[in-house]
């Protein structure tokens, strides 16, 4: 084992090796000290709910947890964008000694009047939960005296991982499910789960399932709507991608009101196109899907001889990746596949036992499998394994550059849709343009092997 990795994290790096042999420790608390690349669980709760865009976002605590998370996503809004404004309660001594629910009730009042929102979320920071603010008594009096919902999101940064987050996030929306009308909602209906929206993905999906038959309820949350989430229990199924962030509003939803859901992904053509085939055959209509297979084979005939004059380039190259959820991951490592490339690491920051073992199948023996890493390691393996191209987000980016390693931004702040058919020669392109750039030429370990 390199001396970058600390004898208490062993074991949530494995090497892959063919045959069943595979273990990994994961789901656990981050070891102090270790400066783990996951976010707090308030930033957890808010990069699920930022993307409604008629609600109010107001985190109640220090400035600095607002700045943290303000403008996080991309989550591009086809109408309103109150969700990019970032309001904060700006927690000061005075208020940590004597309480901040006067504040928090005033910041409410006046934010309502002043922006007319569907809803507002209210989210709680660290310092709240240690100053012991009852969030919900305040959330309560302001929606009688308003008239909207106003969701405490029980966020407390230091109350577990990111995944809590997303459970909270998930715990908040569920307030707001069920109180909708949907008299007016055909039966063949879905609600898209677990799309963010942050280059215009959920638009594209939305055409594609459009084109198969399908309505679509709600978005939740990319380009989300609150009118929308209150009506999504009339859809006949959720289709959840990212499962980490949603399932649990899925399996909520499903408890209480019977829906059943579909784990997804809408990266690379394989899994965009099982996607809508799935979705098919969940209604069982025969004549959807075959619309669906004739979708797939149009989108097809329209990428494919540029896909392949990438591969010819990028053929034999070395991948790493490093995402939030797992499950984002094996669809990376299909579609580097596509494009004849070897994924060489892999990892995320709140991945399952079950995910990781499924990655191990899906990858060459000797890949790197890590869980909750750090910038230490990270460095270490991309060193190791020689890698032509990095994954990740925005921790990860400065790590790849200063190593002079290309990479490729697949979260919160990309800017090209890279879902969906015409995403996946998105990244192709992307993959394509960082690797070949002749800018690596000048890095020293490439002069280096110049030499
Ligand atoms: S909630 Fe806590 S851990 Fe999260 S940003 Fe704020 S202070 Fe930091």
């Amino acid at each position: 084992m390199s001396s970058a990795i600390l004898k208490e994290r062993q074991e949530q790096i494995c090497r892959t090796e063919s045959g069943d042999k595979f273990s990994i420790v994961c789901d656990k608390e981050s070891l102090a000290g270790a400066i783990s690349q996951r976010a707090c669980v308030f930033c957890g709760s808010r990069v699920v709910l930022y993307p409604i865009a008629d609600a109010l976002h107001l985190v109640h605590g220090p400035i600095g947890c607002a700045v943290y998370t303000w403008d996080i996503r991309g989550a591009l809004s086809s109408g309103p964008e109150l969700h990019r404004l970032s309001f904060s309660t700006d927690l000061q001594e005075r208020d940590v000694i004597f309480g901040g629910e006067k504040k928090l009730y005033a910041a409410l009042m006046e934010l309502i009047e002043r922006h007319q929102p569907k809803a507002a979320f209210v989210y709680s920071t660290c310092i709240v939960g240690i100053i012991g603010d009852d969030l919900k008594a305040v959330c309560k009096k302001v929606a009688q005296e308003k008239g909207i919902p106003v969701l405490p999101v029980q966020s407390e940064g230091f109350k577990g991982n990111k995944r809590d987050g997303y459970r909270a996030a998930c715990e908040a929306m569920f307030n707001l499910v069920g109180t909708g009308d949907t008299s007016d909602i055909p039966p063949k209906s879905i609600n898209i789960l677990g799309d963010f929206n942050l280059a215009g993905e959920i638009w594209m999906i939305r055409e594609l399932y459009n084109r198969i038959g399908i309505n679509v309820v709600a978005n939740i949350t990319g380009d989300g709507r609150v009118a929308d989430i209150c009506r999504a229990h009339g859809a006949s199924l959720n289709v959840v991608q990212c499962s980490g962030a949603t399932m649990h509003l899925a399996r909520m939803m499903k408890n209480e009101y019977g829906i059943p859901n579909l784990r997804v992904s809408y990266f690379g053509v394989d899994d965009m196109a099982e996607s809508l085939y799935s979705v098919a055959e969940f209604f069982k209509d025969k004549e959807m899907m075959a619309r669906a297979r004739q979708v797939v084979k149009e989108e097809l005939e329209k990428i494919f001889p540029r896909l392949m004059a990438y591969k010819k380039a990028l053929n034999g190259k070395k991948a790493a990746i490093y995402v939030g959820g797992a499950f984002k991951a094996f669809s990376l490592v299909k579609a580097f596949r596509l494009l004849g490339m070897e994924v060489v690491m892999v990892g995320s920051q709140t991945g399952t036992v079950e995910e990781y073992k499924e990655l191990q199948e899906i990858t060459a023996p000797g890949t790197i499998i890590v869980d909750d890493s750090n910038p230490l390691e990270l460095s270490a393996f991309l060193q190791e394994k020689e890698v032509d191209i990095f994954v990740g987000g925005v921790k990860e980016r400065p790590i790849a550059y200063k190593l002079g390693v290309s990479f490729c931004d697949h979260n919160h702040e990309r800017k090209e849709a890279l879902a969906g058919f015409s995403g996946m020669l998105n990244f192709a392109k992307e993959v394509y343009s960082s690797v070949m750039s002749p800018v690596w030429k000048f890095m020293p370990r490439m002069e280096a092997q110049d030499d």
